[in-house]
C-alpha cells in the first residue's frame, strides 16, 4: 500500500496497555493511527513510539462516554489524518466489587465507558466507513463476559459488547464493514495490577497464580492481543464478521 492509500485507524484507550500495543501494531501494518485517551498528554508516549518506528500518529484527548467529546475527536481525526475506516474500541475501566457492595456509580461508570463509549465511537466513525464502502470495527470484550466474581458491572458490559458486535456485523456488512470482538484472558497491564491490589496479592504472585491455570502456562502480553486485533482490522479479514475470539492461552467455557 502506498502512503497515499494508508488507512486511518482509531484506537481508544491507546495511552497504555493493550491499546498502546494495538496502536503500534496497526501503525506497523501501514495504518495512520489516532490514539484517543482521556488525557491527550498521556497519549504522547504511544504517538512517539509510532513515529520512532516510522509511522504516523495523532494524540487526541477525549472521554469516549461523552458524545460531544466523541464527535469532536472524530472530526479532529478526519481533519488531521483523514476519514477513519478502522476502529478499535479498547478504552476501559474497572470498578470491581461484590454485588451487595457495588454502588450505582460503579455500575454506571463501567457501563458508560465500555458500552456507551463503544456505541458513541462506532456511531461517529461508521458514516466515514459507509462513505468509503469499507470498515473494520474491533471491540475489546473479555473472558469476564462469561461471568467473574466481583465484576457484575464489567461482565455485563463485556457480554453486552459481544451482542453489540454481532448486531454491527448484521447492520453494516452490506457497506463493506465487518465487526468482531477480541476477548482477552489475563494480560499484564495496569488493569490486572489493579485487580491484584484489590485481592491483596503482589502482582508477580498474582501473575504466577494466573499462569498456572492457563494451558500455555503463561500470562498474556499486550502484544498477544494486538496480534489478534490486527487480523480482524486487516483487509484480509473481510469474510470474518460478528465473531468473538477468546485470546486467553487456552479454551474458555
Ligand atoms: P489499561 O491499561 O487500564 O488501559 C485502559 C486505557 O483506557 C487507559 O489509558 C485509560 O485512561 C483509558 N480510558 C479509561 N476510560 C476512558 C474513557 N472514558 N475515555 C477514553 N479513554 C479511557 O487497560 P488494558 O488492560 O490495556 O485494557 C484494555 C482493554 O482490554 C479494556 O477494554 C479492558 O477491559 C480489556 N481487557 C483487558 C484485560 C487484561 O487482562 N488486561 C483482559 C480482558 C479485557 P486512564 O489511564 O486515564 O484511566
Amino acid at each position: 500500500m502506498s502512503t497515499t492509500e494508508q488507512r486511518v485507524a482509531v484506537v481508544t484507550g491507546g495511552a497504555r496497555g493493550i491499546g498502546a500495543a494495538t496502536a503500534l501494531r496497526l501503525a506497523a501494518d501501514g495504518n495512520k493511527v489516532a490514539v484517543i485517551d482521556l488525557d491527550e498528554a498521556a497519549c504522547q508516549s504511544t504517538v512517539q513510539a509510532v513515529k520512532d518506528a516510522g509511522g504516523t500518529a495523532l494524540a487526541v484527548g477525549a472521554d469516549v462516554s461523552d458524545s460531544a467529546q466523541v464527535e469532536a475527536a472524530v472530526e479532529r481525526v478526519v481533519a488531521e489524518l483523514g476519514a477513519p475506516t478502522v476502529l478499535v474500541n479498547n478504552a476501559g475501566v474497572l470498578r470491581d466489587n461484590l454485588l451487595f457492595k457495588m454502588s450505582e456509580g460503579d455500575w454506571d461508570t463501567v457501563l458508560n465507558v465500555h458500552l456507551r463509549g463503544s456505541f458513541l465511537m462506532t456511531r461517529a466513525c461508521q458514516k466515514h466507513m459507509v462513505d468509503a464502502g469499507y470498515g473494520r470495527v474491533v471491540n475489546l470484550s473479555s473472558s469476564s463476559a462469561l461471568g467473574n466474581r466481583g465484576q457484575a458491572n464489567y461482565a455485563a458490559a463485556k457480554a453486552g459488547l459481544q451482542g453489540f458486535t454481532k448486531t454491527l456485523a448484521k447492520e453494516l456488512g452490506k457497506f463493506g464493514i465487518t465487526a468482531n470482538s477480541v476477548a482477552p484472558g489475563f494480560v499484564v497491564t495496569d488493569m490486572t495490577a489493579q485487580t491484584a491490589e484489590r485481592v491483596g496479592m503482589g502482582f508477580e504472585e498474582f501473575q504466577a497464580a494466573a499462569a498456572s491455570q492457563i494451558p500455555v502456562q503463561r500470562v498474556g502480553r499486550p502484544e498477544d492481543i494486538a496480534n489478534a486485533v490486527a487480523f480482524f482490522a486487516s483487509p484480509d479479514a473481510g469474510f470474518v464478521s460478528g465473531q468473538v475470539l477468546y485470546v486467553a492461552g487456552g479454551p474458555l467455557n
